[in-house]
This record gives structure tokens, C-alpha cells and sequence, in this order.
């Protein structure tokens, strides 16, 4: 078969094994030409087929000798259509793994049920014995909880409308979205899905099991961003959800857990690009961090968590106990000059003042085109095996 992108609307509906191969190769090749970091050598990531999850379970890999597990919800190829990025990255970086010594398995499933939960702790028992270290990198768009309510997310404000430009990704123009508030239930709904509840639980599970080491520490992962999203994203629906995320820290602080957050940046991922209006503040973001050359990819920034925090035994984090790998983004250098492009951008000069390129090859990298060195005319099979944990 001869893979094509197929996008529509914000989302990709094709996935390209080889290109797909080709990401997370050099991701691996980045983490392999940095210095190696002494963390935890049993890892659990919960979301580890693409974005932050891969980016984590690849530094765990390659800068720390892991063995992971990981968590997904990915679909094979079936008939006419491909399979997810995620499961074509999966398979590629299993047996990169393998071939390089390493342990890795995958448990294919809703990480939110308690189902996959005894599945994953079974294999920690029969595997690894126990975790040192888990990683919660689920971006989700619902959740059933065990009751058999389903809670969707929705990406909304809390109060009154907004309005703001935003990229139109269908024709690369500047329009204006208005976002609607949310319904009080809907807030809820949000919070059900994107807090901290089911990281609490997963906690709560690995430790009744006694499958996690004395000294295991969790990391969740969070955005905060620029004034110019405030209304979507920190004082949104995703926000509400986050302010959960950081109280599940701290209780589960005070329950003993080692529990962290790391605020990162802003990148192109399946998640993001869903979000109106944070594309062409991506953008904008991008073309700034570039031109200052401080602009990172998921890889470096999960990198930099490794190296310069997590391994560290008294990590800096903010008065709220947050790890900022966002620092470079938050700078007032880059956020004011963000703010200044941010007035001046129009469809007109939109190349000027945002990286419309740069957040367009981001987008087709996660589904595997856009690679110069893979051949998108050569004839590929879309069944690529993968050795899932049954
Ligand atoms: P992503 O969409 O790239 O990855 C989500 C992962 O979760 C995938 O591996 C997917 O298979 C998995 N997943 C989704 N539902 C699942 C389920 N029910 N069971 C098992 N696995 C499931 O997302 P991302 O952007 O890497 O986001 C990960 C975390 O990082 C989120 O908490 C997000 O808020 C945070 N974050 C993202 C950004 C950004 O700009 N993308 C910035 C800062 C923080």
C-alpha cells in the first residue's frame, strides 16, 4: 500500500510505519548522543505511545538503561486503514529496544480501567518484581469510571465566551474562534478525565499490590502557558482539570507518595492541535524560540527532566512544588516578544510572525510523513506486528 496523509480537520487519519519508524529513531539517536542519567531502572508510562509518554519512555530507555512498561490505546491496521502513530511508534521503538538489549512490553488497553490496572500490575509481579518510577502522560478525550459512567472532555472556557484569532488549518488563514463556557457538569466532566483522580488510582493500586519500590517517585505532566491562552487552556476547562492534578499531588505528597509535576511546553501533538486558538500561538511560539534558538522538541524537553531534575535529589521546583522544563517559554524575552508578534500577525504577514511551516511539518512528523529520508511513493504493508502483552 502507498500511504498518503489524509488530514482532516486537526487530526491525521493516516499513519506511515516507516515514517513513523524514522521519529522515533531520532528521538533515540538524540538521547543516545547526550550524557546518561542515573534514575529508575523499572519504569511504568502510562500514555507511552506518542508525544510526552514516547519521549519519557524513550529517555527512560536510552539515558537510564530502564526496563518499561508501557500503557497504550492504539489500533492496528485493518483492511484499508493504517494503523495509529502510536501503534506503528510502539512497535518501532520495541524493537529498537530489543535489539539494543533493553526490555520493553506494552499493554494495549483503557488505562483508566481496573482491568488493565490488575493487567499491568500482573506483568510488574511476573517481569520486574516492582516500579521505581511511573510516568502519567495520558491525554484523553473520555473516561468510563468504574461505575460505567462515561465522562467526555471538553476544551471550553469556565465563564463567559472568548474570542481570539486563531489559525484556520484547513486554509492557513487567520480567523477568529469564540470559544462557548462550559456547563458546570461539563467543568466536571473535564476534571473526571484530565485531573488527578485516576492517577491517584493507579497510585493507589501499584501500592496495595506492593509493587513499587521504597524510594519510586510519579511524575504527571502539565501546561500552564502564555496570558495569551490563559482564557482557553490555565483558566479553562483543561485548567480546571490541571488545579486537580496538582491537589491529587499533593495528597498523594501527603500519603507518601514522591509524587511531581512537571510543567512543560507547548508542542504539536495529537493533543494539542484539538485545542482552538493554541495552534497559532504554537506557531507564533515556535518562530520566537527559534529565531532565539531556545526552542525544544518533546525529546529535549523530557531529556532536560531527566538529566536536570528528576535525577536530581532536591529538584528546583516553583512555590507550588512544579517542576518548569516551560521555563524557556515562559521567559519574559520570549513571551513579550510573543505578545508583539501575537498583535502584529495577520494572514498576510502570518509567515513572518509564525512558524506556519515548522508547525505543519510537527503535525505530519506524529503521523510518519515528512521525513526527507523515507520514500513515501514505495509500496508498504500497514500490518506491522506488534508484540502486545495479552
Ligand atoms: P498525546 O496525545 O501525544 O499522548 C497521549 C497518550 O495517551 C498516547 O500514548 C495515547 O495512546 C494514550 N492514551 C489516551 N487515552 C488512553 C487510555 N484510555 N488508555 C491508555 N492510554 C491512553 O498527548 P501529549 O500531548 O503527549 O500529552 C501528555 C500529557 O502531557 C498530558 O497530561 C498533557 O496535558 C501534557 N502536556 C502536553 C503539552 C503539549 O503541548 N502537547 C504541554 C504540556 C503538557
Amino acid at each position: 500500500m502507498i500511504i498518503k496523509p489524509r488530514v482532516k480537520d486537526f487530526i491525521c487519519l493516516t499513519s506511515h510505519p516507516e515514517g513513523c519508524k524514522e521519529n522515533v529513531r531520532r528521538q533515540i539517536e538524540y538521547v543516545k548522543s547526550q550524557p546518561k542519567v542515573e534514575l529508575g531502572k523499572r519504569v511504568l508510562v502510562l500514555g507511552a505511545s506518542t508525544g510526552y509518554g514516547l519521549a519519557s519512555r524513550i529517555c527512560a530507555t536510552y539515558a537510564s538503561g530502564a526496563s518499561t512498561i508501557g500503557v497504550i490505546f492504539d489500533k492496528p491496521a485493518h483492511g484499508k486503514r493504517t494503523a495509529t502513530a502510536g501503534w506503528y511508534n510502539t512497535a518501532a521503538f520495541e524493537e529498537f529496544a530489543k535489539n539494543d538489549g533493553y526490555y520493553a512490553k506494552t499493554i494495549n488497553g483503557d488505562a483508566f480501567s481496573q482491568a488493565i490496572k490488575e493487567k499491568t500490575i500482573e506483568l510488574i509481579k511476573k517481569d520486574l518484581g516492582k516500579i521505581d518510577m511511573v510516568v502519567y502522560s495520558l491525554a484523553a478525550p473520555r473516561r468510563t469510571t468504574a461505575d460505567g459512567t462515561m465522562y467526555s472532555s471538553v476544551l471550553k472556557t469556565v465563564d463567559k465566551p472568548f474570542t481570539a484569532k486563531t489559525l484556520n488549518l484547513k486554509t492557513n488563514e487567520l480567523t477568529e474562534a469564540t470559544l462557548p463556557p462550559a456547563t458546570p457538569e461539563e467543568v466536571e466532566a473535564t476534571i473526571k478525565v484530565m485531573g488527578g483522580e485516576d492517577w491517584a488510582d493507579w497510585m493507589h493500586a501499584l501500592k496495595a499490590a506492593d509493587v513499587l519500590t521504597e524510594n519510586a517517585c510519579t511524575v504527571a505532566y502539565s501546561y500552564i502557558g502564555s496570558k495569551i491562552t490563559y482564557p482557553i487552556y490555565y483558566e479553562g476547562t483543561i485548567g480546571a482539570a490541571k488545579q486537580h492534578l496538582y491537589k491529587t499531588a499533593e495528597t498523594l505528597r501527603q500519603e507518601g507518595f514522591n509524587a511531581i509535576i512537571s510543567v512543560n511546553k507547548a508542542l504539536v501533538t495529537q493533543s494539542s492541535s484539538a485545542i482552538p486558538i493554541v495552534p497559532l500561538y504554537v506557531a507564533v511560539m515556535y518562530r520566537v524560540m527559534k529565531d532565539k534558538n531556545v526552542h525544544e522538541g518533546t525529546i529535549e524537553q523530557m531529556y532536560r527532566l531527566w538529566h536536570e531534575y528528576l535525577s536530581q535529589p532536591q529538584p528546583k521546583v516553583d512555590d507550588e512544588h512544579r517542576i518548569r522544563i516551560d521555563d524557556l517559554e515562559m521567559s519574559d524575552d520570549v513571551q513579550n516578544t510573543i505578545f508583539e508578534y501575537w498583535d502584529k500577525v495577520t494572514t498576510e504577514n502570518l509567515t513572518q510572525y509564525a512558524d506556519v511551516d515548522g508547525y505543519w511539518n510537527d503535525f505530519y512528523n506524529l503521523f510518519g510523513f515528512g521525513f526527507d529520508n523515507v520514500d513515501y511513493d514505495a509500496d508498504v504493508n500497514p500490518e506491522v506486528n506488534l508484540d502486545l502483552v495479552e
